[in-house]
């Protein structure tokens, strides 16, 4: 575990609301308890048990999403998430949120979003490059974040951020955080994922919204074959998404279609097994991609809800599919390919693996 831990890592599938500490949640379960707005004991229990149905997950969301939206607790919530990443040498992060509204304390999906911000620029236990077009490319070329958990060096991470359509919401509350994502563009917005419960909603509500972000640039990343769907799932993959998340219930023509467009996989090896969207790693898809070479990505999904960490999804493949260091370092490199970032910090983030390199025996 502790080489996976020192091992430079990119995340490219973590939902800032399921990343949160237990310990923060039990924190703020307990003040709302003594609110009275919620019963304590009735919550702590569900936020410490460990195995969920995805059903369960979801409603495991709701209760976080009363604990956590008001605009300080979101900007800490987003501050202690990243400097958890960057504590396991995640040097670069793209994370993902729902803006959301909650009118009884004047929250907007702007005011939501900026509360995220305030939360990225609160980071004061590690270096955070989160501005792709407000920086000086020269200055943040200096100060190349050199992840190394051994040279006692300040550590630094790459932050991306894309904003989340949930399946509950409406054609116009998805446009919505589209155009947000565009307004904060130069603030490290990069892209769009679609996720929230599987079964619920239509694939056609959402296209729309979908459409108008990669016409305007936006990267676009779904949930896709959490539940056996198989005409949404082939109706997301005709929408060449850069990447998808999951791919459960893949079915040939699917695997087929995925392969033919060549679109990288978000794997979330524990949240896959801890849902039972599949049965266990022996059967896990990741070994049919991993040895077709197809590109591929391990991913947290929601450290805190299922009580991981990136080292540990690490360590979890190396050990369930046999892979020795130098494989797991080669993924772990792979994976900068399939970040939105653009080319300069993805060519840093190849430096970063290179001088790592030198320290894998
Ligand atoms: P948030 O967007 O509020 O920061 O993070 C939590 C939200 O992410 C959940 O309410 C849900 O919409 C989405 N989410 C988190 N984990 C999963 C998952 O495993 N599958 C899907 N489809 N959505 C998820």
């Amino acid at each position: 575990m502790e080489w996976c831990v020192s091992l430079p890592k990119v995340e490219l599938h973590a939902h800032l609301n399921g990343s949160i500490r237990d310990s923060t949640l039990l924190e703020l379960a307990r003040v709302l308890g003594e609110k009275g707005v919620i019963v304590f004991s009735d919550v702590e229990h569900v936020i410490l048990k460990n195995d969920r149905s995805l059903t369960e997950v979801f409603k495991l969301f709701d209760l976080i999403h009363i604990l956590t939206t008001d605009h300080t607790t979101v900007k800490r919530i987003t501050q202690e998430v990243i400097e958890d990443f960057a504590s396991e040498n995640v040097v670069y992060l793209e994370l993902r949120t729902t803006p959301k509204r909650n009118d009884s304390i004047g929250m907007t999906k702007r005011s939501y979003m900026e509360a995220v911000m305030e939360g990225l620029r609160a980071v004061s236990t590690v270096d955070v490059a989160f501005a792709p077009h407000n920086v000086d490319a020269g200055s943040l070329r200096e100060s190349l974040p050199i992840n190394d958990a051994c040279d006692g060096k300040r550590k630094k991470i790459y932050v991306r951020l894309l904003l989340s359509i949930d399946r509950r919401e409406s054609t116009a509350a998805a446009m919505e955080t589209v155009k947000l994502a565009l307004e904060m563009r130069d603030l490290g917005v990069i892209g769009i994922d679609l996720s929230g419960n599987p079964v619920v909603g239509e694939w056609m509500t959402y296209l729309p919204a979908l459409e108008f972000a990669r016409e305007h640039g936006l990267y676009v990343t779904l949930h896709c074959g959490e539940v056996p769907n198989p005409k949404e799932i082939q109706a997301m993959l005709d929408f060449i998404p850069q990447r998808v998340g999951h791919a459960c219930y893949f079915e040939e023509d699917d695997w087929k279609k995925l392969k033919h467009y060549n679109i990288p996989v978000e794997i979330c090896l524990t949240s896959n097994v801890v849902t039972a969207s599949v049965s266990s790693l022996d059967v896990h898809h990741f070994a049919d991609l991993y040895n077709a070479k197809h590109p591929i990505v391990l991913c947290t999904d929601d450290a805190g809800v299922f009580s991981t960490s990136l080292s540990n999804e690490y360590k979890v493949a190396a050990s369930a599919f046999g892979l020795g260091k130098r494989e797991m370092f080669q993924l772990a490199k792979n994976a900068i390919e399939f970040t939105f970032a653009d080319d300069g910090v993805k060519q840093d983030l190849r430096n970063i693996f290179d001088l790592a390199t030198k320290k894998l025996d």
